[in-house]
């Protein structure tokens, strides 16, 4: 049995940055990673993060942008924070020794992004992440915290409304553990995985969405997936909108700029879920590219030899890499691709997690980063303020939990905390049915993939229902093949699997019962945005083995609620 004052599960942005913000108020911290911190995913965001840093540009105009790209679901109340926040921020990172890209003059160069006014993204090349995350660790180590790297969290410890610490599984031991705390923050990224065509990294299977779920927790806004425009062909993996943002252009089969007919004046820079229906409605349409007509192209060309290897070198290397194609002299196949989760577990603005509609906060419990729904991308976030996100909020929570662990008092342990947990473990472990996870895996994200993409309806939703039970009947009839204790990686991928299929279920069910088409999700059967029932909030809950789907209000200020264009 261990104990931390702070303890916060994940080290990507939004965990290192707590952590910092946390240890230089004098607190305690620890850290639990499943990755090893700097492999998080945010370490592969290539384009950039925002904020309003010249001054003929506000933060306002940033807060507006966000809002009306959120299509009015985001709250209000944290947007502000967040473009209010976000110039201190970034400045802050600049001083810490973040190597942004620049202008003649000195000053921190900023590209144009999609659904903004303004060219207010800040970058790093197209290694932004990279260059965020290594900093910041460099800052983190010299206040040596304790990080249990390769541990995985496997289920909070509760108690009547309380969080009392986690339970983890130690990869390299086998050993299940009781780590207490007075706060935890849930910093566990995204969930791209449970979908077959992903920009995400081989950990973001939302694990901590399960943690919450598991833990009787909602949550919110579930059916609001983004899917990129620009997935490589056949693969997935990002082609960064810098590329556009620097000037690449979409062409159909026919060699045609077709976002002319869905964005006539933001083009390609019209917001990412604008673009991603555009794409699959040209293929569907037959105009899509290649001799199955199922994809479109992206076109650097004209963009130069110099200028690419300047601001995109990723973005070369990574194409030359998956497919062998130079972007200066040839066309990039694209696809849409599961990249961002809008929805995640429900916080206030002051990152502490709610349990129910009215808001009330679980004490002890903090969400920030992706995993997070605070709500300040609503229905499709802009690219360039996750990354701001995660410093925004990983640095508030920090705070947050600094102040509040100083009047509390240590959690008694008990073993009967990892009981659960122990069993969940042996049950995979003895398991000698005829099924394999890595089946029910491909299944789920082809299944999610198919029904729960771009484009959405009742009957393919239903569909997809019907499949993920069946999928849940199989994990019981797992045999995971594996009972070794040291690195038993098809344990965890089994814990994955499992996590991945219970909050697909969320997904599902508030996708279903959402009537309107708003921002990423979109149902072909109700394609309009309704504002007079659903300019709301969706909150799921894990009851006896079934999803329940409540509502809650969004936090309107100074913005009304207008039609989106671009
Ligand atoms: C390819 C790509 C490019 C992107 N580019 C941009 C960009 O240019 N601009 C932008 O704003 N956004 C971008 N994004 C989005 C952005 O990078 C992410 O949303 C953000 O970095 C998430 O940070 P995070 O700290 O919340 O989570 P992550 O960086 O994903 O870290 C999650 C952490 O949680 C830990 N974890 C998860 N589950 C468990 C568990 N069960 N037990 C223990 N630990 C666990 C992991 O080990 C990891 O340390 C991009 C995303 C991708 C995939």
């Amino acid at each position: 049995m261990k104990r931390h004052e702070v303890l916060i599960v994940g080290a990507g942005l939004a965990g290192q940055r707590a952590a910092l913000e946390a240890l230089r108020l004098g607190a305690e911290v620890a850290i639990v990673s499943k990755v090893m911190p700097v492999r998080s995913h945010s370490v592969a965001a290539a384009g950039g993060i925002n904020a309003a840093l010249n001054e003929k540009d506000s933060w306002k105009d940033h807060a507006y942008d966000t809002i009306y790209g959120s299509d009015f679901l985001a709250d209000q109340d944290a947007v502000e924070v967040l473009c209010r926040e976000a110039k201190r921020n970034v400045l802050e990172l600049e001083s810490l020794g973040v190597v942004f890209s620049r202008n003649r003059d000195g000053s921190i160069a900023q590209r144009a992004f999609g659904g903004q006014r303004f060219n207010r993204t800040c970058y790093a090349a197209d290694r932004t992440g990279h260059a965020l995350l290594h900093t910041l660790y460099d800052q983190l180590m010299k206040f040596r915290p304790v990080i249990y790297a390769e541990h995985y969290g496997l289920e909070l410890i509760m108690e009547k409304n309380a969080c009392k610490g986690l339970v983890v599984y130690d990869l390299a031991s086998g050993n299940i553990e009781r780590i207490y705390a007075k706060a935890v923050l849930l910093a566990t990224g995204g969930y791209g995985r449970a979908f077959s065509v992903t920009s995400n990294g081989h950990a973001n299977t939302g694990d901590g969405l399960a943690l919450a779920l598991h833990a009787g927790l909602p949550l919110e806004d579930m059916e609001f997936v983004q899917f990129h425009p620009t997935g490589i062909y056949g693969k997935g993996h990002l082609v960064s909108e810098a590329s556009r943002g620097e000037g690449a252009h979409l062409l159909n089969g026919k060699n045609e700029r077709f976002m002319k007919r869905y964005a006539m004046h933001a083009m390609e820079l019209a917001s990412r879920d604008i673009v991603s229906r555009a794409i699959q409605t040209e293929i569907s349409n037959g105009n899509g590219a290649g001799p199955r007509k199922d994809h479109v192209f992206l076109d650097l060309r004209h963009l130069g030899e110099k200028k690419i290897l300047e601001r995109l070198p990723e973005v070369r290397r990574s194409v030359l890499d998956a497919l062998g194609i130079d972007v200066a002299r040839e066309l990039v196949p694209v696809i849409p691709t599961a990249h961002y989760s809008m929805g995640g577990i429900p916080t206030d603005v002051r990152t502490r997690v709610v349990l129910n509609e009215r808001n009330t906060p679980v004490k002890g419990l903090y969400a920030a980063g992706e995993c997070a729904c605070l709500s300040v991308h609503g229905g499709n976030r802009l690219g360039g303020n996750s990354l701001l996100e995660t410093l925004v909020f990983g640095r508030m929570a920090g705070k947050e939990m600094a102040s509040f662990v100083k009047n509390q008092t240590w959690p008694a342990p008990r073993a009967k905390h990892e009981n659960h947990a122990q069993k969940r473990v042996h049950a995979l472990l003895k398991g000698r049915g005829k099924c394999n996870p890595y089946d029910t895996r491909r299944n789920i994200q082809r299944l999610m993939m198919r029904h729960c993409g771009v484009f959405r309806n009742e009957r393919g939703l239903r569909a997809l229902q019907r499949r993920l039970r069946a999928c849940k009947v199989e994990s019981f009839k797992w045999n995971i093949g594996d009972t070794s204790t040291q690195f038993n990686t098809a344990l965890a991928e089994a814990l994955e699997t499992q996590n991945m299929l219970d909050f697909s279920f969320a997904i599902v069910e508030s996708a279903l019962a959402r009537q309107e088409s708003r921002g990423s999700h979109y149902r072909t059967d109700f394609p309009m945005r309704n504002d007079a029932i659903w300019l709301k909030h969706s909150l799921a809950w894990l009851v006896k083995g079934r999803i329940e789907v409540g509502y809650k209000p969004v936090v309107i200020r100074r913005i009304k609620p207008v039609e989106r264009r671009y």
